[in-house]
């Protein structure tokens, strides 16, 4: 964990302890240790043996990317509390990143980094409790972008393009609920991306067979959608410092409207509206054969999607 409290302050950042104090836990107040090694940020630790749920174990990744949104945010004067407790969530009652504009403690903006998974339960309830308590959730995928085999760019976005992404299904209802994008975090490089899920669809070979009774049969010819991963768009990268952090109330697949909080890149005022790439099943007009179109939005408009091979950085931000 990165907080804990001492004799003096019940609120101490592990970048901020000293060696030689004393500190305890914000939840059960039990003494922790304070480790400051060279390979992972600051941070507090239980003893051996704890069963203490605010001290649960958290990934130096995990760990390293609270650190570097609170320093951007703080950067520009947003005020930041990390591990900031909620007595009315649902489960785990800490906020992995509490955000607020400088005075102005009743606008509140909640940053969930989320490697784990998550259950579609667990996360309608909490984002539920955000909105009870009028905090705009962002749910951040932190995600470790090596297992993504092969990356494609859709030329006429510029965007990296990922044809397989298997999606955990806490991302897909957030991406659903929360304004159909989900903000990924590399977990090697903290750079971030807006990511947009396209549904895949595969096509079942048509075939023809004659049945028992010798009567002729078919089957297939068709595009079915592919639930097990989705397509990926990702638009970035981008650094924490540069982003803004933004909410409002965005309108969800069951047609609620919820609170919720996005980052805006340079020099945009409000997110893009709704996806700018789609995959769709059209029917050939002349041989009438079903085929798949994936189309980006440019300009406002509709036109097919080239891609072409990432280039073997796409990962890192040039210059
Ligand atoms: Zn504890």
């Amino acid at each position: 964990m990165l907080t804990a409290r001492s004799d003096l302050e019940d609120y101490v950042e592990a970048s901020n302890a000293q060696r030689g104090v004393a500190y305890v836990c914000r939840g059960c107040r039990q003494p922790v240790i304070f480790k400051s090694g060279r390979v992972r940020c600051p941070h507090f630790a239980h003893h051996p043996g704890s069963a203490c749920a605010h001290g649960a174990q958290m990934s130096p990744e995990h760990l390293a990317a609270q650190v570097l949104l609170a320093k951007a945010l703080r950067d520009r004067s947003v005020t930041v509390q990390l591990e900031a407790h909620m007595a009315s969530l649902a489960g785990d009652r800490r906020i992995d990143v509490l955000a607020s504009p400088e005075g102005r403690p009743d606008v509140r903006i909640a940053i969930e980094v989320q490697m784990s998974d998550l259950t579609i339960a667990a996360i309608d309830a909490r984002t539920q409790s955000y909105q009870a308590e009028h905090v705009a959730p962002l749910w951040l995928r932190l995600y470790d972008f090596s297992k993504w085999i092969d990356a494609q760019r859709l030329r006429d976005r510029g965007t990296i393009w990922i044809e397989k992404h298997y999606a955990r299904a806490w991302e897909r209802w957030a991406y659903d609920h929360l304004g159909q994008f989900l903000w990924f975090m590399d977990s090697k490089t903290l750079r971030l991306w807006r990511g947009t899920f396209v549904n895949a669809h595969s096509y079942l070979e048509s075939s023809t067979w004659y049945d028992s009774s010798g009567d002729e049969q078919s089957a297939g010819g068709y595009f079915k959608e592919i639930t097990q991963w989705v397509e990926l768009e990702l638009q970035g990268p981008y650094r924490a410092s540069d982003l803004l952090l933004h909410r409002g109330r965005v309108r969800g697949a069951d047609g609620r409207q919820r609170l919720a909080a996005w980052f805006l890149a340079p020099g945009e005022t409000r997110p893009p509206d709704g996806p700018q790439v789609r995959a769709t099943i059209q029917l050939d007009p002349v041989h009438a054969y079903p085929y798949r179109k994936l189309e980006v939005k440019v300009d406002g408009a509709w036109r097919r999607a080239n891609t072409q091979d990432a280039p073997a950085n796409w990962r890192q931000i040039d210059g």
